[in-house]
């Protein structure tokens, strides 16, 4: 049996299946980039090879769906040389996260959607999902094709639009209408492609927070639920709008990339911010968590200067889901939604983010004691974190 061949079937023996949900302990069967069969003693057709993986004692879940990446790189905002670089495969893979949602942010000057385009793609020759939205943080919005809508309808690859940038001095302002006429536009294009076209808001320091959405949805035909707002953890004031958003139906995003320097500006950490929502009561199918990975973090030394900007990281998302569960008591199946299934209903992706007959091939097998990623598989590729792909 040739175990090399990515292409032969592969049987995951004896996991404790979480898809989210808990299935308790059985087997898994990949093969032709899905998840052909969940649970159980499954025996493999005769006939044909298959590769084994001993998944007993081990947690077997989704890959995670990571709602926000910088994948072309982010930053720029202290200058040129402050600009960070293109994310790696290697470090998708190591951190568990399968499925990305890629998308520009200050910079769309010398960043363009048709480099976040071939990075995206480039990621796929990994095994990795990825997906691009059309915009950035500035309105009238930036695109591929010269039209939001187009960029929706004509390109697979374009799923929705952000981060556009409200209550943050580095957005263009965008008032009620204009904000409609994007949500409009990425709605009515993701309806004619199939898409959920869902619009990424990236939500900045200013007090009025969520009030263009809420404005938004008051005064033209637009539900709640287009909208994806996130860092709705960067300060308490702003996880408080956040839950008045969820009780109108729309969903939340939280950061989980930090600095110990964020912390102490008022941000509150993912894992803590999504306790909290959950013990408000907070619909947990309707809270995501993503990295903001390659975005810019500031970096200061002892005296408060700032040194230099370093890179939000794509394994703080695990990091999260641990630190959820581990130090704050939320439960591994809420965890695990949050960072996968949630994601994928978010942005529309119904074979992402659960562990079911016909899903994509992306699992991951965790240790149960401190939920340290031990492999990973993405599109029936197995990936060792720290030992490559075979
Ligand atoms: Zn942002």
């Amino acid at each position: 049996m040739p175990i090399a061949d990515a292409h032969l079937p592969l049987l995951i023996r004896g996991a404790r299946l979480h898809a989210p949900e808990p299935l308790g302990e059985g087997d898994l069967l990949l093969a032709g980039g899905r998840i052909i069969a969940v649970g159980g003693r499954i025996e493999p057709g005769a006939g044909f090879g298959h590769r084994e993986i001993d998944g007993r004692g081990l947690i077997a879940c989704p890959g995670f769906v990571d709602s926000l990446v910088h994948l072309s790189g982010g930053g720029g905002e202290g200058g040129f040389h402050t600009r960070t670089r293109a994310l790696r495969a290697e470090d998708a893979l190591d951190a568990g996260v399968t499925s990305l949602i890629g998308a520009l942010g200050t910079d769309d000057v010398t960043r363009s959607h048709a480099d976040l385009l071939a990075c995206a793609r480039a990621l796929a020759a990994h095994g990795l999902s990825a997906w691009c939205l059309s915009g950035s943080y500035r309105v009238p919005v930036r695109t591929l094709t010269g039209s939001l809508r187009d960029d929706l309808v004509l390109v697979p690859d374009f799923i929705g639009v952000g981060e556009i940038a409200i209550a943050d001095h580095r957005g263009s302002q965008p008032d009620v209408a204009e904000l409609a006429r994007i949500a409009a536009d990425a709605r009515v294009g993701g309806m004619l492609a199939g898409k959920r076209g869902t619009v990424l808001v990236h939500v900045g320091d200013g007090a009025e927070g969520l009030a263009l959405l809420h404005a938004v949805c008051e005064h033209h035909a637009v539900p709640p639920g287009q909208f994806h707002p996130t860092h709705v953890n960067r300060r308490a004031a702003l996880l408080e709008q956040g839950l008045a958003w969820l009780a109108r139906g729309g969903s939340v995003d939280l950061t989980t990339s930090t600095t110990p320097d964020l912390i102490e500006a008022g941000d509150v950490p993912a894992a803590a911010a999504l306790a909290q929502l959950l013990g408000k009561g907070a619909d947990a199918r309707r809270i995501t968590l993503s990295s903001d990975g390659q975005a810019s973090l500031p970096d200061f030394d002892a005296d408060g200067e700032l040194r230099g900007l370093a890179e939000a990281s794509v394994a703080s998302l695990h990091a999260a889901v641990v630190d959820a569960v581990q130090a704050h008591g939320v439960g591994l199946a809420d965890a695990l939604a949050c960072a996968g299934a949630n994601a994928a209903d978010v942005w529309g992706l119904p074979r992402k983010g659960r562990l079911g007959p016909g899903a994509d091939a992306d699992v991951l097998l965790l240790d149960p004691d401190d939920l340290a990623i031990r492999t990973v598989v993405a599109a029936g590729r197995v990936h060792r974190p720290g030992g490559g792909q075979r």
